[in-house]
Parts: C-alpha cells; sequence; structure tokens
C-alpha cells in the first residue's frame, strides 16, 4: 500500500468532515480559538460550481471577526449586481418586455426604506460572491494561518466512545488508509452527510421539492442583458420547468433544469446535445449563438433538518443539519453561523475551561435557527419547487441576514428561559440571547463594536469601565473589558437601555451572555462560570 503524501497527525482535537463552507469556516473558527483540527475534504478542490451566490449580513460579520470580509468582497467584484426575477416564454422575450435601467426591481421603495433601517444594526452588508470564488479564500487563509487541511482524503468510517472518536482516513488518489483519533468530530460532509447516515439521526421538513440538473455554462449575453440585470428567470412551461441564476450577467450563467426521476427520467437523458437545445429554448437565442457548457451536476432540492445535532462527540453543522432551496440564500449563511457558534465551546472544554455540557447549547441554539431558516426557505417555494416571488417580496427583511434571533441555553443569564427563538429581536439593544449591538466608534465609521469580538469573552462597560477591571481579571477565563469613548457612551446606553454603571457581557460569539447590574461587579468570576456550565 502506498503511503500518505505527508503523514496525518496520529491524535487531533477537532476533526472536521468536510471542505465547503461549513468546514472551511470551522477550520479558521477553531484556528482563531488556537485549537488545532484535521480537515478532510474528498474532493481535491473546493466547488468548482458557484452554487451559493451571496452571503448575508451575519455571515460577513462573522467574516469580519475573522479578517477576511474585504478578501470576499473583492473576490465577488467582477459579479455585477443582480436583483429581480423574471418570467416569460424565454428569457429573450422576458428581457424584450423589461425597462431598462431598472435596477432595484426587487424591492418596493417602503421596503428599500425598511432595509436601510435594518442596515444600520451592522457594520457589514450581504455580499455577492460566488461560491467557486468565495471557498478558496477560506481555504487560501486557513492554509496560510497554519491549518491542517487535506483534499482529497475521505472519512471512511468512525466509531466514538466516552473517551474520544476512531476514524478510518483514506487518501483517495492512492486509496491508503490510515488510522486517527480525535476528541470530537464535526462533520460538515453536506446534505447528504455520510455522518449523519451512520449515525442514523433522523431528519424532518418538507422533504424533497424535486430533482434538478445545475447546467453551468458560458454564453455572452452580455449585449442582450445590459441595463437589465436581474437574478433569476423562471420558466414553466408544458416541455420544460426551470430556473436560470445570473452568475456574472454577462457570460457565465447557470441552469437548473427539473427533471422527474418518478417518471423514469435520469441524468443520462440529458446529453449535452439534448442539454444545448434546452438551453437555446430556455435562452431564445438564435441557433448561431455561442454556448458552452462547463458542467452538470445533479442535485435534489430539499427542506429538512435534523432534530439532533450533537451525537455524543459528533456535532452536525452546515447542510449535514439541515438543507434548504436556495430562495432564501441562506443554506451557507446557517452552516457558517453553526460552526461559529461551536468552535469557541469546543475549545472552552477541550481546555477545560468549561463543563462538556456546555456543548449541549450548540443544539439548544442551533438547532431551531437551522430549522426556522430551512422552513423560511421552503415556503418561499411553490408546489413546483420553483420561488414564489410574492413569498420572497414578503420575506425580504429575513433574507438580509441580520442575526434578530434570541438563543435561551445554559449559556445564555436570563431570566425566563423558554427555548431559542428565531422571532425577530430587532432592534437589537443587548438583550441576553442576541447579537452584541453595533454602534460605530468613530466618525469615519470604519470601528464598530463588533470589531472588539475576536473570538474571547468580552465586559463591555456602559460607564467607566474601572469597576469591572479587577473582578473580570480574577475570572478563571476573563474576559477583555472594553469601554466605550466618552463620546459614544450616551447612544450606547440609548441603545441598550442601560446605566452608566452597567455593562454586558458578551461571549466569544458576540453574543450577549448576561446583562449586568452595578450590583453584580463582584460576581462577575461566578456569573461567567455559570454560562461555562460549572
Ligand atoms: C443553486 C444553489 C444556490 C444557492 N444559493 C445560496 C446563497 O445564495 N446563499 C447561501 O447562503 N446558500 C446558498 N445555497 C446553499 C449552499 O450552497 C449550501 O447550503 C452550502 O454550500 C452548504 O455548505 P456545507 O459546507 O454545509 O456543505 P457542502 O458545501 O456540501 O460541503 C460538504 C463537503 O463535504 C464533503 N464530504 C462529504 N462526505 C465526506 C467524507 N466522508 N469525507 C470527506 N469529505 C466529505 C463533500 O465533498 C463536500 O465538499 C445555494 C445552493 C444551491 C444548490
Amino acid at each position: 500500500m502506498p503511503d500518505f503524501p505527508a503523514p496525518l497527525p496520529p491524535h487531533v482535537p477537532v476533526l472536521i468532515v468536510g471542505g465547503g463552507f461549513a468546514g472551511l469556516t470551522a477550520a479558521l473558527c477553531l484556528q482563531q480559538q488556537g485549537l488545532d483540527y484535521l480537515l478532510l475534504e474528498r474532493h481535491p478542490s473546493t466547488s468548482i460550481l458557484p452554487k451559493a451566490r451571496s452571503l448575508d449580513v451575519r455571515s460577513l460579520e462573522i467574516f469580519r471577526e475573522l479578517g477576511l470580509a474585504e478578501a470576499l468582497r473583492d473576490a465577488g467584484r467582477p459579479l455585477a449586481p443582480a436583483w429581480g426575477i423574471l418570467r416569460g416564454a424565454s428569457l429573450a422575450e422576458a428581457l424584450a418586455t423589461q425597462p431598462p435601467a431598472n435596477p432595484a426591481r426587487l424591492t418596493s421603495p417602503g421596503q428599500q426604506a425598511a432595509f436601510q433601517a435594518l442596515a444600520a444594526q451592522s457594520p457589514e452588508t450581504t455580499i455577492r460572491c460566488t461560491q467557486d470564488l468565495a471557498e478558496p479564500v477560506l481555504r487560501q487563509a486557513a492554509e496560510a494561518r497554519g491549518g491542517d487541511l487535506r483534499f482529497g482524503y475521505e472519512l471512511v468510517r468512525f466509531a466514538q466512545d466516552a473517551s474520544g472518536v476512531a476514524a478510518t482516513v483514506r487518501h483517495r488518489a492512492t486509496g491508503a488508509e490510515h488510522q486517527l483519533t480525535a476528541d470530537y468530530l464535526l462533520a460538515a460532509d453536506g446534505a447528504n452527510s455520510p455522518v449523519r447516515r451512520a449515525l442514523s439521526v433522523p431528519t424532518t421538513g418538507r422533504g424533497s421539492l424535486g430533482h434538478y440538473l445545475n447546467v453551468y455554462f458560458t454564453a455572452d449575453l452580455a449585449e442582450l442583458v445590459r441595463g437589465r440585470e436581474f437574478s433569476m428567470f423562471l420558466l414553466r412551461e408544458p416541455d420544460v420547468t426551470c430556473f436560470l441564476l445570473t452568475i456574472n450577467n454577462a457570460d457565465r450563467w447557470a441552469l437548473h433544469l427539473r427533471y422527474y426521476p418518478e417518471l423514469g427520467q435520469t441524468p443520462a437523458d440529458f446529453p449535452e446535445p439534448v442539454l444545448l437545445t434546452l438551453l437555446r429554448r430556455v435562452l431564445g437565442t438564435p441557433p448561431e449563438q455561442p454556448l458552452r457548457i462547463l458542467s452538470v451536476l445533479p442535485w435534489e432540492m430539499t427542506v429538512r433538518s435534523v432534530e439532533q445535532e450533537q451525537v455524543g462527540r459528533v456535532f452536525l453543522a452546515g447542510d449535514a443539519a439541515h438543507t434548504m432551496t436556495p430562495y432564501a440564500g441562506k443554506g451557507a449563511a446557517a452552516g457558517v453561523q453553526d460552526v461559529h457558534n461551536l468552535a469557541w465551546k469546543l475549545a472552552a472544554v477541550l481546555r477545560h475551561q468549561a463543563s462538556p455540557v456546555l456543548l449541549a447549547t450548540y443544539q439548544a441554539e442551533r438547532q431551531p435557527i437551522g430549522q426556522f431558516y430551512a422552513d423560511l426557505s421552503g415556503d418561499m417555494a411553490d408546489a413546483d419547487g420553483l420561488i414564489d416571488p410574492t413569498k420572497m417580496q414578503a420575506h425580504g427583511p429575513q433574507l438580509l441576514g441580520l442575526p434578530d434571533y434570541t438563543y435561551r441555553s445554559t449559556a445564555i443569564l436570563a431570566a425566563g428561559g423558554g427555548p431559542t427563538t428565531p422571532a425577530s429581536a430587532l432592534p437589537l439593544a443587548g438583550q441576553p440571547g442576541t447579537r452584541l449591538p453595533h454602534l460605530w466608534l468613530d466618525e469615519a465609521h470604519q470601528v464598530s463594536t463588533l470589531d472588539w469580538c475576536r473570538g474571547q469573552w468580552l465586559l463591555v462597560a456602559s460607564g467607566e469601565a474601572g469597576p469591572w477591571l479587577a473582578t473580570a481579571a480574577a475570572a478563571t477565563l476573563p474576559p477583555l473589558v472594553h469601554e466605550l469613548p466618552s463620546t459614544a457612551r450616551p447612544a450606547w446606553q440609548q441603545l441598550t437601555g442601560t446605566q452608566p454603571g452597567e455593562a454586558l457581557l458578551v461571549r466569544p460569539d458576540g453574543f450577549v451572555a448576561a446583562r449586568l447590574g452595578a450590583g453584580d461587579v463582584a460576581g462577575v468570576p461566578g456569573l461567567l462560570r455559570a454560562a461555562l456550565g460549572w
């Protein structure tokens, strides 16, 4: 049996399975925590397909924290803005009926005003950056920061007991197998998650909304489209049901063509000549229009989520835990948020700074949110699995992706208890379980309160930090104490409804663990211990 190109470690604290958005972000978050990991991805590279086209506000906040928001923005810059859904007998016909230079087709003026009010609650925005452009940015950063990422390696099988996880890993090019152990396994292995299946974790939800062929192709339609840029074109005719996604609104496109296994159809029924004829039919372009198919990938649109995201030492994240239609733009975003929630907890438990019960808060906090996004995405699909534009309008503000949900778990010290709720807690005002409010700290609007979040516990004083410093330092995991510039304090106190003697205790993922009154100064170490599950 040939050797591995580079030896694998015999033991790692965290084994990440999957090198998509969730796995790569997990790598970066664990690195931020200073924790060693091994990431396995069975493919030789990151996604060669555009798939996800946009990242929401919360994802960008997380990538800002990881120092990658600008790099992702840059990577997506060549992609033109794309708003609006077109329908018609062909794309050419639909475009012909569009008035030119109408970039705001998606939203009404009322909605645009609502978006602006929401946007003021974050230092970040949504961005357009397709998956084939974004994932290499994450991979390169993780590798440059010293991570152990192995592309072309797959998890073959695993077993766990109370002391750890034993894994068999295969190098796909050589077939060589290797045994290793890990303290924890993070399954970011996608919609068909072999790890989830091996654990027999059931899923619930609306289920299958149809089978599609993702046909990624080039066609220079820049002249046809200019001034009428759009996001999606829907076609539902007796001979073809599909949606066309714009990639750069010039020469790259992704056609998602519905096919019907229940009628005996398979991807083999769509060889290239058939697909080229269908593409011309959908586009409504003349036969001489050059078209080139880059790749074809069958996929099933499903809305499913697990009710159990932790099984012993194994955690499910991203599509492994919840699958969605693409219409809410939340698939990648939910996975990014999952692993950001989990990484600091794994680090704290592995360093014996937190009780292992802290890990159970991952499920308590993230499962309801993953399920909510999955169901939301399903609600936006009609009976044929195509997007319902009126539902998209109705859900508009939610699609922005402000983290407006409220976590409830033992890691949130809130009166009242109850489960994590996706119900909007906007405006974010420092309520326990919500993301730290954003306030610009400089006139140039470059530095936000969120920029204090760097994977560590924080104590944000509403007035002078002095009284909190000694007591924070006495904690086993001392929070960094921040005070606002005096000019920003009135705005902060108004935003959070706090008094000068009060403070917010903020977790490493930027969520408020507790609101502290002046009488809590001496109790900070105890409160922190409680949030850490001791
Ligand atoms: C058409 C389309 C448009 C979309 N648009 C958006 C959007 O605009 N915004 C958004 O947020 N989301 C969008 N999504 C959803 C998004 O693409 C997915 O939710 C996201 O990519 C899931 O990331 P993941 O890391 O959880 O899983 P994946 O990206 O599927 O990664 C899982 C990885 O695990 C690997 N793997 C599996 N088993 C093993 C094993 N045993 N060993 C090693 N590796 C293994 C796989 O090879 C795969 O690379 C869209 C999806 C589609 C199809």
